[in-house]
């Protein structure tokens, strides 16, 4: 049989790639000789693995190129260093069974071709032996992959974590809160039909042997508005069209629901009930188990679907011009009418604050659950986190209002802290270890995170003090008081700032901000109805008095004394953001870094210009020129040695003196120059890939 090879030299070794089993001929002294390589095959090596080991590692086409290669090759995975960048493949590509769990687990990640189980293997290490805290933060725009991710992540760290305690009673339960809150927080959106209109941070506890004991889950900003209105092709919450769909009879006659979507008037302004995708009747057999996974007695289920029902009931309520509300005035209390619109608006809100409510009480109701029940314990204290972050990517619609300001502004944080800890971690590092590095130039995305946050000039806090005029303020007056306060800022636009050419793209209701991730235009509408987010106080009063008791524990009497003003909503986010960055930034971090190939959730599509983009934005070629500015590898000095003393007779079969001596031995015997490497105060640092390459590959020939 003729076989096809390819021969590359590297160094005195020549490389024949046979396309089933790779393998080198050495061309030595004495003969040659072959080896087979082992793990890899051809296949693995489509590409690089590792963008560090692109030649031309400016090139942005060169970028795009070799993902474009591994795509084609369903090689979803590839490294920027210890970032994984990962293309959603749009099709199950049976890269997560146990077989590759197996593995995955506990090797290091140089050994196996990149996996999103691989490049979190030194995670879970870490866990073990360094007992650090880990935090995951997986990114991309919508429909990347980040949830994906996630549920595979979660996975993997329940399915091969050792004998769990309690027969994996806490496994279990983290495994099944997800599906849950996927019912009550993912819809279908134009974007993804399975898109997470809240954010989620998760930490699993694991105890000393690595096993989960525990989990905890914040929740950020569910999109209630989608409650009430959903725009064309975009569905409302999963969870009503489960119930509708696997809902038995009996309990839908209970409920007084029609099987029927279209009967509501909450579920058909998007008119799309059904979804090629999306099995609503199996979905809700696994979310129904799934809620006793986590405790729920039928009781609680029963209240639970009772909620769902009523905002559905809600809904359909039409007005005829008969409506009134109590005026706050002293005694005699004098009714005040609401036209149609102000009544809609008043069940619109009640509906929204009933759902959102019972989503929050829902996570809490989870976390009692995930709760490590060895709170007391020793084996509690020595436990170890780790985070996972899955929050709604960057988002831009034909029209943007409040919600995708938020979910942007978030995204903005996000990218902020990974330009701090990428980029900061590594200039520390080569400070540490006394080694001289030429920075690298990168476009900062603060001055866009000032622009909405900053204390009385950002965006937030004039929305807030607008906020604070009811009566006289309106989303007009509140772009108004915009555009006088943050008029020549390079990252913002309206109608009136624009010039000419651009003027004609903004409507005069309208401001754009020029994201990290590219432009978006906010329409103002509905921005201080949304963010003050005020009920009427008479059906506050009604709720506190429901005897659901999951209403009455998510309309609390105290509110209705309470005097307070309560924070506006965009001013709770950035609260909980900031929160969320300090939980961030207190971890070893590690990053999934998601991109969406084609906008039509299709396999195979290797869109070129929507890639691009996001390669841009997500800073990956700055990722990877501070990558490789310094050097591309690192080891400290026990493990280097340890794994190469065999290549030299001065340090085979052991070193005596100091271990930095020894490297110092070593690479000399080996021929590196010395602009090859530095050696730094614990490490060695190895400036190109090949230099360590061309060592690995001597090292698999004495074996
Ligand atoms: P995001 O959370 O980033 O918005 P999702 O994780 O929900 O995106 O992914 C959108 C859809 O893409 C999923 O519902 C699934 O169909 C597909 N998908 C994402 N990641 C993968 C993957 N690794 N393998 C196969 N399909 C995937
Ligand atoms: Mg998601």
């Amino acid at each position: 049989m003729a076989l096809q090879v390819e021969l590359i030299p590297t160094g005195e070794i020549i490389r024949v790639v046979h396309p089933h089993r790779p393998c080198k001929l050495a061309l030595g002294s004495d003969g040659v000789r072959v080896t087979m390589e082992s793990g890899l095959t051809a296949r693995d090596r489509v590409g690089v693995q590792d963008f560090v080991l692109l030649e031309n590692f400016t090139s942005e086409a060169a970028f795009i190129e070799n993902l474009r290669r591994r795509f084609r090759e369903n090689l979803i995975y590839t490294y920027i260093g210890p970032v994984l960048v990962s293309v959603n493949p749009y099709r199950d590509l049976q890269i997560y069974s146990r077989q590759h769990m197996e593995r995955y687990r506990g090797v290091s990640f140089y050994e196996v071709p990149p996996h999103l189980f691989a490049g979190l293997t030194p995670c879970t290490e870490h866990l073990r032996t360094e007992r650090r805290d880990q935090a995951v933060m997986i990114s991309g725009e919508s429909g990347a992959g980040k949830t994906e991710a996630t549920k595979r992540l979660l996975q993997f760290y329940a399915e091969t974590c050792p004998a769990p305690e309690r027969g994996g009673a806490v496994r279990d339960r983290l495994l099944q809160s997800n599906p849950v809150l996927e019912a009550f927080g993912n819809a279908k959106t134009l974007r993804n039909d399975n898109s997470s209109r809240f954010g989620k941070y998760m930490d699993v506890q694991f105890d000393f042997k690595g096993a989960p004991v525990g989990g905890h889950i914040l929740s950020y900003l569910l999109e209630k508005s989608r409650v009430v209105h959903q725009n064309h092709g975009e569905r409302n919450f999963h969870v009503f069209y489960q119930l509708l769909e696997g809902g038995e009879e009996e309990t839908l006659r209970r409920l007084g629901l029609e099987r029927n979507p279209q009967s509501y008037l909450y579920l058909v302004k998007g008119q799309c009930a059904k979804v090629s995708s999306i099995n609503d009747k199996s979905d809700w057999k696994v979310v129904h188990k799934a809620l006793t996974v986590i405790d729920f007695t039928e009781d609680e289920v029963e209240d639970l679907l009772s909620i769902v029902a009523s905002v559905l009931h809600l809904g359909n309520i039409h007005f005829v011009w008969w409506c009134s509300s109590p005026r706050l005035t002293p005694r005699p209390q004098l009714l005040s009418p609401l036209n149609l619109e102000q009544a809609a608006y008043a069940r619109d809100a009640l509906a929204k604050a009933v759902y959102s409510r019972t989503f929050s009480w829902l996570v809490g109701k989870i976390n009692r659950s995930l709760a490590s029940k060895d709170s007391d314990s020793p084996s509690w204290r020595s436990t170890t986190v780790l985070g996972l972050l899955d929050i709604y990517g960057f988002e831009v619609f034909q029209h943007n209002s409040f919600e995708q300001f938020c979910i942007n502004y978030c995204n903005e944080k996000l990218q902020q802290l990974f330009i701090e800890l990428t980029l900061k971690s590594e200039q520390e590092e080569y400070e540490a270890e006394g080694i001289a590095w030429e920075p690298v130039l990168y476009f900062n995305n603060k001055v866009i995170c000032d622009l909405v946050e900053e204390k009385f000039k950002g965006i937030i806090s004039i929305l807030d003090e607008e906020c604070l005029r009811p009566g006289e303020a309106t989303d007009l007056t509140f772009l108004e008081k915009l555009e006088d306060t943050v008029k020549h800022h390079p990252h913002f636009l309206t109608h009136k700032l624009a010039d000419q050419r651009t003027r004609k793209s903004l409507g005069r209701g309208e401001f754009r901000l020029l994201h990290y991730a590219g432009e978006v235009t906010y329409s103002v509408t509905g921005f201080l109805d949304k963010n003050n987010d005020l009920l009427f106080r008479n059906l506050k009063e009604t709720m506190c008095s429901s005897k659901n008791p999951i209403m009455s524990q998510c309309f609390d009497r105290s509110e209705l004394s309470d005097k307070k003003r309560p924070e506006t909503v965009a001013t709770q986010f950035k609260m909980s953001l900031l929160q969320l960055v300090e939980i961030l930034q207190s971890k070893e971090p590690a990053y999934v870094r998601c991109i969406k190939p084609n906008d039509a959730k299709q396999p195979g599509r290797f869109d070129e210009v929507l890639i691009r983009h996001q390669v841009k934005y997500l800073g990956l070629m700055e990722n990877l020129r501070v990558r490789r500015a310094g050097f591309a590898y690192r080891r400290k000095y026990e493990a280097f040695l340890q794994r190469y003393k065999s290549l030299c007779p001065e340090t085979w079969p052991s070193w005596t003196g100091r271990p930095q001596d020894g490297v110092a031995v070593l690479v000399r015997h080996l021929g590196y120059k010395p602009e090859e490497y530095k050696m730094g105060r614990t490490k060695i640092f190895i400036r190109f890939p090949k230099t360590l390459f061309a060592t690995e590959d001597a090292l698999e020939l004495r074996r």
